[in-house]
């Protein structure tokens, strides 16, 4: 598969990933998720989606989140949250997901899971939510006049909806790695001020996995988010794909090449089409050569229409019937509210509570 080096992932946050491949697929428990916030894009399908299809189809224990509280945390309300929620599921499903395998749940239909945030809050003190830098972009492009409590608390918030079903993997975007840190020092000051009698641990120290694109770039050259215009939908029509990628920003240098830290626009379109063909983006970039903006524009779209063919096919069919979706997330609820209730009532036994 294609490389890339994730440049602000540095040598302190080596413990904080998990080594490639993994092996003993039975020893570990995956959870990840997504807002409810609109379609899933190309940047999800390669930072993290694939990666969860992968695991899945390796025997790894899988829950997918709807993180739906979270939508409210940078903007007032949530905006046609049914659907958003029912889509994403779609989205799941489409690339291959499985509901007889993977618990996919809101995290709202939960509330053992949320209770968790009470005692968590607790580790963590104010100073270090403020500085948290991925807080700090999604305050920047907030469309809120004034910053809510739930954005500083969120990051504690995603620490329950991994440690609520132990979970020890969690395959993410780059941009998540501070809140995997927040989840890390959740579960290592909670195993320290509350161990089991026995002196055991109640909860495992989570690890990033992160894939080869770890921030794929949206078509204004900022990170590719549902939120900010700049994103190609894993459900977009091929025309819809050829448009928007056709009005992605590049520079005045005609020659392509790949160079991530000098020319982030037009690798991170290289990128693509290279993750796409499952070629070296180097090899592409020197194809198209003399060909400029519009011949790798060109590349590209027919890489991404390509790949995604299939997908696309089995989401229009699958989209057919929205009861089935809900269905999925009834079943995943059900399943995720025993977890989270043992693990409360886990928890409040070591606090002592009664
Ligand atoms: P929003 O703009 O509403 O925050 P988003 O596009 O950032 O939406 P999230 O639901 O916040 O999507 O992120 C879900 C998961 O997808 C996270 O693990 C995140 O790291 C990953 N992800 C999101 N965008 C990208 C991207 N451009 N490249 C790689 N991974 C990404
Ligand atoms: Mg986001």
């Amino acid at each position: 598969m294609a490389t890339v080096t994730a440049t602000t992932v540095t040598a302190t946050t080596s413990d904080l990933l998990a080594p490639e491949p993994i092996d003993d697929p039975g020893a570990h428990r995956v959870l990840t998720g997504d807002r409810p916030t609109g379609p899933l894009h190309l940047g999800h399908y390669f930072g993290t989606l694939h990666n969860r299809v992968r695991l899945q189809d390796q025997g790894v224990e899988m829950f997918v989140l709807v993180a739906d509280y979270q939508v409210i945390t940078d903007r007032d309300l949530a905006d046609r949250l049914a659907e958003h929620t029912e889509n994403l599921v779609l989205d799941y499903l489409a690339a291959g997901l499985d509901p007889e395998r993977a618990t996919i749940f809101a995290h709202s239909a939960v509330p053992a899971l949320n209770q968790l945030l009470l005692p968590f809050l607790s580790l963590v003190s104010v100073a270090e939510l403020s500085r948290n830098p991925t807080v700090k972009d999604e305050i920047a492009h907030s469309s809120q006049a004034a910053v809510n409590g739930l954005m500083f608390t969120y990051p504690v918030h995603q620490a329950a909806d991994i440690l609520f079903c132990k979970a020890d993997l969690v395959p993410v975007g780059q941009d998540q790695l501070p809140h995997l840190e927040v989840a890390r020092t959740v579960a290592r000051r909670f195993n320290e001020r509350y161990p089991h009698a026995d002196g055991s641990a109640v909860f495992p120290r989570p690890r990033a996995l992160l894939s080869e694109a770890p921030m794929l770039l949206g078509t204004d050259g900022g990170k590719m988010s549902k939120s900010r215009g700049n994103a190609v939908a894993l459900g977009a029509t091929e025309d819809e794909t050829a448009r928007i990628i056709r009005g992605a920003k590049t520079d005045t240098e005609r020659r392509i090449s790949y160079d991530p830290e000098n020319r982030p626009e037009v690798s991170g379109l290289v990128l693509l089409a290279a993750l796409c063909q499952d070629r070296a983006p180097g090899a592409i970039a020197e194809e198209i050569g003399d060909g400029g903006a519009a011949a790798l524009k060109r590349t590209v779209t027919e890489a991404v229409n390509e790949y995604f063919r299939p997908m696309r096919a089995r989401r229009a069919e699958l989209g057919a019937d929205r009861g089935h979706l809900r269905q999925v997330l009834r079943d995943g609820a059900e399943r995720a509210n025993v977890i989270a209730d043992a693990t409360l009532a886990e928890v409040r036994q070591v606090m002592g509570a009664i």
